[in-house]
């Protein structure tokens, strides 16, 4: 198997992976969803709330705003509690709570974004809640899940058939990803990794057979990771592998032990 970083910024990784099968990397994309832990707000209890929001609103509400962690706390602290309390009340005028005024008792748990509202206030209303995080995953609620996109596409191929191409340009007019440039004498493929395979080029081509060919590396993937930005991309892609690992060592386990049985 082969692996290349094709980009690793921020929230997004974009892997190239070669030598793989689809249920592999499927796997790994379902455990990066359902499966791979991140501190979410599990129990909000309303101390007082004069606001025009009901309880169960606002504890909803509460229940989504993301919460950045260190990422050591899934190996090293795995049953943390983070205690959150958020006081707010309006005096002179109307105000917006925000999750940034969601105080943590923890330096490794906070907000990630300290700027999405919760509730607004009007003059005299008054909110104190206290919100407990804990570990949880994708697969008991959304809220644990922490990628906003997990997924993999075939590793295209595009091939021109240079002497009968005419550069009649339909193929450069409708790729929707720009994919294609033409010199003054051959049409080129600048960005292969960007094409959707979606044959549009091989379907407008004019000529019988089309002199374009659209197809894909067996084997090959692009994998794409979108942090919610609770976790870097990389870490939780890591992680999905370890989750994966305990699996089959289970699994493994199980089967010396079913096999043992057998044979007594
Ligand atoms: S298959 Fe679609 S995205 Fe890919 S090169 Fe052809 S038109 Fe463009
Ligand atoms: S549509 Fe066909 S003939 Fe026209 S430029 Fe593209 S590959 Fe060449």
């Amino acid at each position: 198997m082969e692996l290349e970083v094709l980009e690793l910024e921020g929230d997004t990784l974009r892997l190239l992976v070669r030598g793989a099968h689809t249920p592999f990397v499927n796997a790994l994309r379902r455990i990066m969803i359902a499966e791979v832990p991140c501190m979410a707000v599990e129990v909000v209890s309303i101390v007082e709330n004069s606001s025009v929001l009901d309880d169960e609103v606002l504890a909803h509400r509460i229940g989504l705003v993301p919460l950045k962690m260190d990422p050591r706390i899934i190996e090293e602290e795995p049953d943390k509690v983070v205690r959150l309390e958020l006081v707010a009340e309006a005096k002179g005028e109307t105000i917006t709570v925000y999750s940034g005024d969601m105080k943590s008792d923890s330096p490794d748990v906070a907000p990630l974004y300290p700027n999405i509202p919760i509730v607004k206030l009007a003059p005299g209303q008054r909110i104190y809640l206290i919100a407990k995080a804990r570990l949880g995953t994708g697969s008991e609620h959304a809220r644990w899940q922490p990628v906003s996109v997990a997924a993999h596409k075939y590793l295209p191929v595009i091939r021109v058939d240079v002497s009968r191409c005419t550069l009649c340009g339909k193929c450069i007019e409708i790729c929707p990803k720009k994919i294609f440039d033409r010199t003054d004498s051959a049409l080129k493929v600048r960005n292969v990794l960007a094409c959707t395979l979606c044959k549009d080029c091989v379907d407008v081509c004019p000529l019988d057979p089309p002199a374009i060919d659209v197809s894909w590396e067996e084997g090959s993937y692009v994998m794409y990771v979108e942090s919610t930005g609770v976790l870097p991309p990389d870490f939780i892609l890591k992680q999905a592998t370890k989750v994966l690992e305990r699996k089959l060592e289970e699994f493994e386990s199980k089967l010396k032990e079913v096999l043992a049985g057998g044979e007594a």
